[in-house]
């Protein structure tokens, strides 16, 4: 197969002989939905790349000519998300949403704002561009699927696959460039970097992810346009540093970030730290654990990638101002000392990666606790210690610092027990919540009318009550609180919250 400039190529079902079977059945009824409607509509993004790639996709991607407006018509379960750039989410379950996208294009008047912002006074126009050539916003919609796969990143993510015919349709030379291992953006780099600077981390994603080169001109113009990414929302910066820390290949974007010199520009980490080998040894082998942990099927959660990050940024700094307060005052307050470090450190990153208020406060928890996990007199603080939800977090940071820090050996020794406990009995606590949640789910289906409409009439009563007034009276019955907590478990789970 031989890489072809602006030429179509369509693979006939015979000829790729992708294993359709694992598309989603949503996707499928999604597509089927919009063609019955008169729409076209087709698969395209990381599901048919992933599928060419013999992977299983994570997620289905739909490109339609439809409009937002259009789809979410069509759909009961449909949300159109985003200003910048509107999509449309339909949604049958937490883990099954499929994402539908308008073929972008067309000639739309275009508006030059003055930054980031969308502006308010044009807001009818659906293309907006600052100064770097940004796209503040971009809703022009095309006509054809040519157009659409111009707009689209990078070749391999631009290959559609049309699943009444079976044919793949590639505009880019895609096909060719996944069997070269190749990441190579559509059209100028310059260009493309500055509409939207978040392709750079999407390049740098998709090569540690896959494990592929980026080509020469996608690489040449990444160093350029690196500065471009202080214009992106910190909001989306946030959603980006996740994807490519807590999805298994966290070692593999710290690989690649470093060789691109934007590890930096993402993380508030002081270059010389970065550059010693005590960090970046700590670094690679704490993402290397976060890797193995997605591999046994545990989740990662942010909080935790955020406090092996910025550890040593934090550390430092803390020694450093001990040092001097060491010289100069009698006494040192070391918990003000740890609250304010902390926040100061959180602070800085949150510039440039709008984290959730509970995700900052349990970065500067789990700093917090390593100052008791490593006290001269652990037995002093075990019941405090252990009392945190966070505990095992934090002696999961222990015992990677640990790994390079002999000193911290007998601690291991000491809080291991008092772990494998908690561990053991929060798995307890999970067993027991579900056998009650299906026993209630069970006795809920066979409850008779009578039972359920004595729910309802006690819920009236105490509404009622609540109403008048007195807040404690709000009597929730047992079932209705089982079932609110199921909802709840159910959803933490989906989200890959639950322990
Ligand atoms: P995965 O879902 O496995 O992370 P993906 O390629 O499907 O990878 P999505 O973020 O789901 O990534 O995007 C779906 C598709 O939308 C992409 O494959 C690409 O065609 C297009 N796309 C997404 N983000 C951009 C962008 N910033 N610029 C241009 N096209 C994009
Ligand atoms: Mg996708």
């Amino acid at each position: 197969m031989v890489k072809y400039g602006q030429k179509k190529l369509v693979l006939s079902a015979q000829q790729h002989q992708l294993p359709t079977d694992q598309i989603s059945k949503f996707a499928i009824k999604v597509i089927k939905r919009l063609k019955q409607a008169g729409f076209e509509a087709y698969l395209v993004g990381g599901g048919v790349r992933d599928l060419l790639l013999g992977k299983t996709p994570k997620d289905f991607d739909v490109s339609t000519n439809a409009t937002p407006e259009q789809v979410r018509r069509l759909f009961n379960n449909a949300r159109i998300i985003g200003k910048r750039f509107k999509i449309v989410h339909i949604i049958y379950s937490n883990n099954d949403t499929i994402e539908v996208t308008t073929f972008r294009g067309g000639n739309a008047p275009m508006l030059q704002v003055e930054d980031a912002a969308i502006s308010r006074e044009g807001k009818r126009f659906e293309v907006q561009v600052n100064r770097d050539g940004m796209l503040v916003r971009d809703n022009s919609y095309g006509t054809s699927l040519e157009e659409d796969a111009l707009r689209r990143d990078f070749t391999i993510n631009a290959i559609y696959l049309d699943i009444q015919t079976g044919e793949l349709i590639d505009f880019h030379g895609g096909l060719y460039d996944l069997t070269q291992g190749v990441i190579d953006i559509i059209g100028d780099p310059e260009t493309r970097y500055r509409e939207d600077p978040v392709r750079i981390l999407r390049a740098a994603r998709f090569s540690a992810k896959l494990g592929f080169k980026l080509s020469k001109r996608t690489l040449e113009q990444i160093a350029p346009c690196a500065p471009f990414l202080r214009s992106v929302s910190p909001a989306r910066m946030y959603d980006e540093i996740n994807k490519l820390f807590l999805t298994g290949h966290a070692q593999a974007s710290f690989k690649v970030l470093t060789a691109l010199n934007l590890f930096d520009q993402l993380f508030t980490i002081s270059p010389m730290l970065l550059n010693s080998s005590t960090c970046r040894d700590f670094l690679s082998y704490a993402f290397a654990s976060t890797d193995q942990r997605f591999a046994e099927g545990k989740c990662n959660k942010p909080h935790f990638l955020y406090s092996i990050i910025l550890w040593n940024e934090f550390i430092w700094a803390f020694y450093e101002i001990r040092d001097d307060l060491m010289v100069s005052a009698n006494n040192i307050n070391y918990k003000s000392l740890i609250s304010f470090l902390a926040a100061q450190v959180v602070i800085m990153q949150y510039r440039i990666t709008a984290m959730p208020e509970n995700i900052i406060r349990s970065i500067a928890l789990l700093w917090r606790l390593q100052f008791l996990l490593e006290s001269k007199d652990p037995e002093k603080y075990v019941k405090e210690t252990t009392s945190y939800h966070a505990f095992r977090a934090a002696f999961d940071l222990f015992k990677l610092r640990a790994h390079f820090d002999p000193n911290l050996q007998s601690r291991v020794e000491f809080w291991q027990p008092y772990y494998d406990q908690c561990k053991a009995d929060a798995e307890r606590r999970r067993k027991s919540n579900e056998e009650r949640g299906s026993h209630e789910r069970s006795r809920g289906g066979r409850r008779s009318s009578r039972e359920r409409s004595y729910n309802k009439r006690e819920e009236r009563r105490s509404n009622g009550r609540a109403e008048a007034g007195s807040f404690e009276n709000f009597n929730e019955t047992h079932a209705d609180r089982q079932e609110r907590m199921n909802k709840a478990r159910d959803w933490r789970r989906a989200m890959n919250l639950e322990p």
